[in-house]
Formats: C-alpha cells, structure tokens, sequence
C-alpha cells in the first residue's frame, strides 16, 4: 500500500496499464501493459487537431482496503457522450468498465491505505492516431486507463481558496464545453498562470454570450449555499458547462442532508447573497471558495471556507465514495478481478 500523506496530485507511474485498439471497425479485447508510453504516428489526429477525450474517476479505499469506484457507468456514458461530438469510434460500457477494473486490479498494491486520504486516480483517454494530414477522423484508436496513486488534495482538511472572475472564456456557448474533450483546457492554461501570478487560485468562468451567468471553474463544477430556510444548494444551469458526476452526486446527497436544491442560471451578482460557495469535481471533491473577485472587488463568503454546509455534504459524500454509509443507490462498486470474469 502506498503512503498517502507523502503523495500530491501528481503523475506516479505504476506497473500497469490497460490498452484496447479499434481498428477496421471494431475493438481489440484489450491488454494489460507495462511500458507506460505510446508510440504513435506523427500524422495522428490526436496531436494535430485534438481527436481525444478523456475521463478522470476515483478508486477510493474501503475500511478494508479494498478498491471501490464510484459511479463508473456515468464515467463510461460521459465518454461516449465525448467520443460521438468528436466522430471517434462508440466506445462501449462494457469495455470502459472492462479497462478500468483491470487497471486498477492490477495495481491494487499501490492503493493508499484507508483513512489517509489517499486514493487511485484513473485516467481513461480515447486518442485517434495513425497517418492522416488532412483534417478528417483517425484511422485508428486507442482507449487506454492508466491510474496513478493520488494524495488528499488538500493536505489539512479543506480549506478555502481565493477564485477571480475571468474576463476572458473558456468555451462557447454552442461549443464543446459540455464534453470532456482536451481541446477545451489548453487554452486555460496561460488564464491560470496570469490568475496565479496575480495572487489567485482558480478563475470562474461566466457564460461567453452575455458574461453575467455562472458557467464554472477552470475543471470543476460551482455550487452555493444560500442562506433560506432550510439553506439552499444552488448550482449553475448553462449548456457550457462540463456535467461533472460529483455534482450530480451532490445534488442527490444535499437533498438527503434535508437541503433545497436547486439547478439554474445563476447571475454572478447572487455570489454577494451566498453563505457559502464551493467547487467540485473528481479531484478534489470539493473546494471551499473563500473570496471571489470581480473588477478588482473582492466579496468575501460569509459562512466561512469551508461553512457548516459545505463540511456536512463533503462527509455524506465522501462517505458514501468509500463505501462507508448507507448507500441505498448502489453507487458504490467493488472492483472485480477481470480474472475471475466469465466471458
Ligand atoms: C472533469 C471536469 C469537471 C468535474 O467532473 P467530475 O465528473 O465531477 O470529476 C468539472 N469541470 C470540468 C471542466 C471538467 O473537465
């Protein structure tokens, strides 16, 4: 078992990772790997014009040790949501599934121990490579899981972070932002940079056609606690936004935890009637927001980062990712030994 209190969210090779390969219209079986780089043709679609998609999910130590995956169908779905908007071979359920449970069975030697935090971060991408120069769909593809021990985010619990509104966007409004494709996030890149050299950490995105709507952050999803009574859990509607699996998750549990939820446009003056505020995604499930900036104005959340809110729904969730708590949903899975698969 990996020691987790040494580990950040960083890249750590392990012994193995799974490939599959579509080629003249179907699928390999797919294989566990040793050799953790690719080699591919330098007139491939995934270098030049972007043909890739990727997922990013979890698979967090139960109290015995044992790997549990949170949700993976709705991972599986996602990205065969991303495959079709870019014209990339259907990738099947049973195949995603397949390729993540072998990962993470063969490196379940490198989960972080229960109660560290820690846990295995996997990484499945679907790249269209062979020869190509025109702008046109691969030949061929690869679907590969990889998965890397990962740290608790935040290494002394949560803690809060100082967001910026960016004046600049992060997709359009009709455009790819809905699907977790790596041509959106290039472009942050330097936004992220000047944020953090201007003493920030994450940048907020509004809507790109009237910019006064809440999308999100640059790879996670944005909710607010709003002070009724019971308190209200409020999260952005828009069509750019990437519909993360956490979010979803949190909506479900926020109602369980007795709270109004709410799924709809939100106008980026709401932020001044927010308690509380907070980020999601796989990552770090959630990020308290301690201040937001607008034209150098910063508004400070009152509740705290994180509030009492935010505490109570990130327990329930967590909870429930480690296979902890009643889970009445079934969203937590074990990981099955591809071994022992009758096929
Ligand atoms: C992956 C991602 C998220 C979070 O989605 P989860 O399924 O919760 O991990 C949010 N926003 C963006 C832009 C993302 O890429």
């Amino acid at each position: 078992m990996t020691d987790a209190s040494s580990l950040g969210f960083g890249y750590r090779p392990t012994p193995w990772r799974w490939q599959a390969e579509w080629r003249d219209g179907s699928w390999s079986e797919g294989e566990l790997l040793s050799e953790p780089t690719i080699t591919l043709e330098e007139g491939s679609c995934a270098l030049h014009y972007g043909q890739q998609c990727f997922e990013g999910l979890k698979a967090y130590p139960s109290a015995e040790g044992e790997p549990r995956l949170f949700r993976p169908d709705q991972n599986a779905a996602r990205m065969a949501r991303s495959a079709a908007r870019l014209l990339m071979p259907e990738l099947p359920e049973e195949l995603f599934l397949r390729g993540v449970n072998a990962c993470v069975h063969a490196n379940r030697a490198l989960l972080p121990k229960p109660g560290s935090g820690g846990t295995l971060y996997v990484r499945p991408l679907l790249i269209g490579v062979g020869d190509n120069l025109g702008l046109r769909p691969a030949p061929r593809y690869l679907f590969r899981v990889f998965c890397s021990p990962v740290g608790p985010y935040f290494k002394d619990g949560l803690s809060g972070i100082r967001l910026v509104v960016s004046d600049q966007d992060r997709v359009a409004p009709r455009g790819t932002g809905s699907y977790k494709v790596g041509g959106n996030y290039a472009g942050g890149l330097l936004l992220h940079k000047q944020a953090k050299e201007a003493g920030f950490d994450e940048l907020l995105y509004l809507d790109a056609y009237e910019r006064k709507w809440i999308d999100e952050a640059g790879s996670a999803n944005v909710f607010g606690i709003l002070p009724t009574e019971p308190p209200t859990f409020v999260t952005p509607e828009s069509a750019a936004i990437l519909p993360s699996i956490t979010m979803k998750s949190l909506l479900t549990v926020a109602a369980d935890e007795g709270l109004t939820v709410e799924r709809r446009k939100v106008h980026v003056d709401e932020i001044g009637s927010f308690r509380e505020m907070g980020l999601t995604g796989t990552a770090t499930v959630i990020t308290p927001v301690e201040s937001v900036t607008r034209d150098g104005v910063e508004t400070t959340l009152p509740g705290g980062a994180p509030g009492p809110i935010t505490r109570q729904i990130y327990t329930a969730l967590t909870e429930l990712q480690h296979g902890r708590r009643a889970d009445p949903r079934g969203w937590s899975v074990s990981v099955v030994d591809p071994a022992a698969q009758t096929v």
